[in-house]
């Protein structure tokens, strides 16, 4: 299983009772799939990127960190939620999701760190005629995408890096196991947004984004390839956390160089979308 650190799958026990932990939930979210989105932030990731900018998602319980600013203190992140009570949350603004063909998605940390939690919620929208989405990491065992994959419209599959060593290198983890999932998932007939998140001398080489194309030309249902610019705001939260921030401070991208890279899918089949 590639090293995966990720909990055993046990079925999903399809109980309004059950719970589990989220870090954040964000309305009226524009970027995180189509339309106008509830997106649900999941704790737990098995990575660990270099650029990441959610760190209070990392960790699988609610935690408390002392945030280093200048008055030091202790501030808890993540809460436990009922699968109903986030029902609640996520039906408040159904009347916007049916305006723009939004819905909900399921981000983190990796959503899959609770599969089993995660399931329950993609099954009570389903049933709800909500739309859902699932933003993951793809580092999970595929037996997680199996069970998943009826109740999910739409993934929003991150790729980073294509080099291995250096994949393991800046995130912590193989990218055997994700590169392998998105194969597989890519056959079942599921709608996938490739998304790559454009780390300044990371992951923005022009021989790592040939290999991407490389890769993705040949799969099928990918439906569009979003260029995540980087996100300064991980190098504060970072500091502020107390952890390492081995790359440094990085320079936020020009249009021009995003757009350089975008280019660089000209003469593949797919649309290329920039999020702002
Ligand atoms: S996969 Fe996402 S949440 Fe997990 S460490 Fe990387 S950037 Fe952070």
């Amino acid at each position: 299983m590639d090293g995966c650190k990720i909990i055993k799958y046990t079925g999903y026990r399809n109980s309004m009772d059950s719970t589990g932990i989220i870090f954040d939930l964000k309305k009226f979210a524009i970027h995180d799939g189509p339309g106008i989105r509830t997106t649900v932030f999941m704790k737990g990731c098995p990575l660990d990127c270099g650029w990441c900018h959610n760190p209070e998602g990392r960790k699988n319980d609610p935690e408390k960190i002392l945030i280093r600013n200048r008055n030091s203190k202790e501030e808890s992140f993540g809460r436990e939620i009922t699968a109903i009570n986030l029902l609640k949350e996520i039906e408040k603004d159904r009347v916007f999701y049916e305006q723009s063909g939004g819905g909900v998605t399921f981000s983190g940390g990796e959503p899959m760190s609770q599969v089993e939690f995660l399931a329950e919620m993609l099954q009570l929208c389903k049933r709800n005629k909500i739309s859902t989405a699932v933003d993951t990491s793809g580092y999970a065992p595929f037996e997680f995408f199996k069970k998943i994959y009826d109740l999910t419209d739409l993934f929003l599959y991150d790729l980073k890096i294509m080099d291995n060593d250096l994949h393991q290198h800046f995130t912590g983890v193989s990218n055997k196991l994700i590169l392998d999932n998105l194969t597989k998932l890519a056959d079942m007939g599921n709608k996938i947004i490739a998304r790559i998140p454009v780390i300044p001398g990371v992951t923005d080489s022009k021989d790592n984004f040939d290999n991407i194309v490389k890769f993705l030309v040949p799969l099928k249902n990918i439906t569009e390839i979003c260029l995540l610019p980087y996100n300064k705001l991980g190098e504060d939260k970072r500091e502020r956390f107390g952890l390492s921030n081995n790359l440094g401070k990085l320079s936020i991208q020009e249009n021009e160089e995003m757009n350089r890279l975008a280019d660089i899918f000209d003469s593949s089949r797919f649309r290329v979308k920039i999020k702002g």
